[in-house]
This record gives C-alpha cells, structure tokens and sequence, in this order.
C-alpha cells in the first residue's frame, strides 16, 4: 500500500469517528461515572464530540507521528545489526533492548536466560553449475542444516516441480544426487502461500534425505525476483541423516530451470556451504512492564523476537514487531496507570525453532495471563482484526473491532492462534487476539539480506503502533475476563 493510500483510509476513519462521537455524546454523565474510566476519557475530541475508548487519543496521535517505534528498530538495526540465535550478536540485542527499555521507563526490565544448542552459517556459501553451462549461482545454508565441507559436493542435479513431486521420488532413488525443489508462492495480503509453499524448506530436505540425496537445493521460498536468498529453519525428522540444503536466489532457481529445459545430459552442481553447530550457548529473553494499579489482575502480554538470521539486519522481522509493542504500551502508559500490567516479550532464538517461547511458557506457565498477541508479520498496515474469544466474550470482541476500524481494520470471524512467540498463551488457552499486517511483501524481503530499516514505511508502521495502542488501551482497563469463560 502507498503512503497516499493510507492517507485516503486514515482520512476514511476520521469521518468514521462521526458517528461514535455522536452516540459518545448522548450517553448520560451517570454512565460515563459508571465506567469510572480516567477523567482524560472524555475531553474533547477536536472538531468535537468526546472520546469513546480508553486512550483513543494517544492511539489517534501515534496513527499521526508516533516516533518510538520507528526509535526502537532504527536504534537496534545501527548499533546491532543481524542477530543470529545464540551469538554474541544476539547478546547485543538483548543488552540493546535491556537498555533501551529502561531508558524508556519501563519497569521490571530482565534478561531472562535459558540454553540452547547454538547454529552457525559459517563463511562459504557456494553453488555452481559444473555442466552443460558453467557459472555460478547465489545460494545461502537453510538454518540448522550441515556442512558440505570446506572441499563442497559435486554431483548431478535432480528437478522435482514441487514438493509433491519429490516425496513420489522412489525410496533410494536420489543416492549420490542433489535434489532440487521448486514452488509456485505468490504474493497475497494475507501471505497465505507461505504455508502452501513452504514445505519445500520445512521438509524437503529431510524428505531428499530419505530417498537417499546427498544435498539439496530449493528455490528460495520467497516472491521478490532480486539475487537474495531466503533463508530459514528446517528441522530433519527423528532417525533421518541431516543433509547439507541451500536455497537459490529466486532468479538463480529460475536459470536452473532453464537448463534443466535444454539439457541433453545431466546438469551437474557443485556445492559448498559451510554451517557449523557450535554446541550449547545462552540466549534469553528481554521482558519488561508497565506495571498496572491492580496486581491481582493477570497481565496483557505483547509480544515479538529479538533475534534474527544473519544475513539481513532483523529490521522488519522483527525489529519493527518490538518497536511496535513497546510504543503501544508507553502510549497507553500516557493516558494513565492502566489497570492490568502490560508486559512486553522480546523472545530470544525464534527463527531457529521458537528456543524463547517454549522457555518463556515454561518459566512462567503458573503465572495466568489475562491475553496475548504478537507483532512479527513486518511493518506493513493491520488490516484485519481476530480473536478467538468472539463467541465467549462477543462484547469485547465487537468493541475492539470497533475501536480499531477507523485505522482500517476489518473484523473477521477467523479463530486467532497467535504468533510463534506465544505458546504460554496456547498452553495456559487463554485469550489470543491477531493484528493481521498486510503481506503483500512481506516475502519479498523475508529472511533475506534485504530485510533491511529502508524497508520500513513509517506511516504504516504508525499505523501498527496506533491499533496496537488501541486494542492493548482497552484490554489492559478491562476488570473481567478477556477469554470471558
Ligand atoms: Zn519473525
Ligand atoms: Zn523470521
């Protein structure tokens, strides 16, 4: 979406507001006493009428020039960079975000630790096409994946036209060969072909593995066509051999294709990728609070990762995610002490294989939270709205729509399941909510060395602060349950 697009849809929610201002107006003063919600409540909107939900104004400012956010990921992505699960560079993010959120004013702020065995991508990351047509192609290591060896694997090229293709592949019959695997992912607002695609990474490789491949390669799962490859985690199935897997650039997957079409013989690869497991090491995750008036009350929970793959700078995935959830909670913070305590999540080691959140649910799995949602899809517009207390709890459900549609958010019916960083929340099933971010492009840039803060469209990153400062305005002030079970 265009920045002038976006000015069409804010200007959409201001005459939207008309009528809630209206109907804001003609509830008596002895109900507005009833909801004993701060005085700051109900002072005039400009242009007239009163505020109708929790914060709307500090959510209405961050829509127009919230400036934390884009602090957060502009501040982490220069004075950090990529941050790989388990480094020391993943260290300095945690440091970064500790200090950042203390400066911030947020209470309660912790590196929370836990161990993990520790993947590393290692330096050389070669494929070149031996024969019919010699030259090289870019390719980076899948995560989690193992070396060829400094001296590389040189053997023929096999092509499966997608995964289907490949797990048809009779039993031993890819012994001494390299497979390779494409897919037809395209963009969509809701990146749904991620999931219809994806398992090209997610388990190709061990799927090669079984029909005896000695390697793999895969077109990037990805939908940009510039030399960057997509990176990303993949995880060999109990009792397979773990083979060296790389993913070719989107155009380089396309070349190979090609010769593939006018080969006469086989086309031979040679490739050298050289990841290493380093062993156990540390990582962690960074929490902090704004803390709420009452204790006994669980929490809200935000969330995103603090970590990201090597070869990018972790700008949109997921630096905008933490700036994201941090801004909403400093601007519901302005408005007043809330009632609930808003904690924010920076999980450690997500893109390896959510390490952060099975820690974080483990550690604090007797500590009921009230909801929890996640920031980890970009910085690009919410655009839809879903939770999965719509049918135990319809009231609050209808008023969080409602309180986000004038910033263009549609409500849906869809159950919510939460992001990756969230499994406290399915373990204890409590309440989910999902700010679904348009995806359009999102996987042009996913897992790439061109996730990249240039990427970041401020206006619709404001956008994601101010539905975020919103929803969390209203659930933090709400006394009963959010799951309403
Ligand atoms: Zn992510
Ligand atoms: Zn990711």
């Amino acid at each position: 979406m265009s920045k002038h697009q976006l000015r069409r849809l804010s200007d959409a929610g201001l005459v939207a507001e008309a009528p809630i201002a209206s109907i804001a107006m003609k509830t008596s003063i002895l109900a507005l006493a009833a909801l004993s919600l701060p005085v700051a409540a109900f002072a005039q909107v400009p242009g007239g009428g009163v505020y109708k939900y929790p914060a709307q104004q500090m959510a209405d400012g961050a829509h127009k020039g919230d400036t934390i956010a884009w602090d957060f990921v502009e501040g982490i992505t220069t004075e950090v960079g990529p941050r790989q699960a388990g480094t020391e560079a993943e260290k300095r993010g945690r440091d970064w975000a500790v200090n950042w959120l203390k400066e911030q004013g947020f209470k309660n702020v912790a590196d929370e630790p836990f161990m993990m065995n520790t993947w590393v991508p290692g330096e050389v990351h070669k494929a070149e096409i031996i024969s019919p047509f010699p030259q090289p192609l870019v390719v980076q290591p899948l995560g989690g994946t193992p070396s060829t060896g400094p001296e590389g694997i040189t053997a023929e090229v096999v092509e499966f036209g997608s995964l289907a293709a490949l797990n048809e592949a009779p039993e031993g019959s890819l012994k001494g060969k390299i497979a390779y695997v494409t897919h037809a992912m395209t963009p969509s607002q809701d990146g749904s072909h991620y999931g219809y695609f994806g398992g090209a990474r997610f388990v190709g490789p061990g799927l090669a593995s079984q029909k005896g491949a000695m390697a793999i390669v895969i077109k990037s799962i990805g939908t940009d066509q510039h030399r960057n490859p997509h990176t990303g985690v993949i995880r060999f199935p109990e009792g397979v051999t773990p083979i060296p897997a790389g993913a070719l650039t989107l155009p380089d997957a396309a070349n190979l294709e090609r010769m593939f079409d006018r080969a006469e013989g086989p086309v031979t690869m040679k490739l050298t990728l050289t990841p290493e497991w380093i062993g156990e090491t540390q990582s962690g995750n960074v929490v902090g609070e704004i803390v709420g008036k009452d204790p006994s009350l669980p929490p809200v929970l935000l969330a995103c990762h603090i970590d990201s793959w090597w070869n990018g700078t972790g700008a949109f995935d997921d630096g905008a995610g933490c700036g994201i959830i941090s801004a909403a909670a400093l601007h519901v913070s302005h408005y007043g002490q809330p009632l609930r305590t808003i904690r924010v999540l920076m999980a450690g080691a997500e893109e390896v294989g959510l390490h952060g959140s099975v820690a974080y649910s483990k550690a604090h799995i007797d500590e009921p939270i009230a909801v929890a949602y996640e920031s980890d899809f970009g910085a690009d517009r919410i655009w839809r709205f879903e939770s999965n207390f719509r049918e135990t709890n319809p009231e609050l459900h209808a008023k969080l729509a409602a309180s986000v549609a004038r910033f263009g958010v549609a409500n849906s019916r869809i159950v919510a399941t939460g992001g990756a960083d969230i499994n406290i929340a399915r373990d204890q099933k409590t309440a989910i909510i999902d700010l679904q971010q348009d995806g359009t492009r999102y996987f042009d840039l996913h897992h790439t060395p061109d996730d990249t803060l240039d990427k970041i469209d401020i206006d619709q990153l404001r956008q994601n602060v101010a539905v975020w400062t919103q929803v969390t305005a209203i659930v933090a002030n709400e006394p009963g349950s959010i799951k309403g079970e």
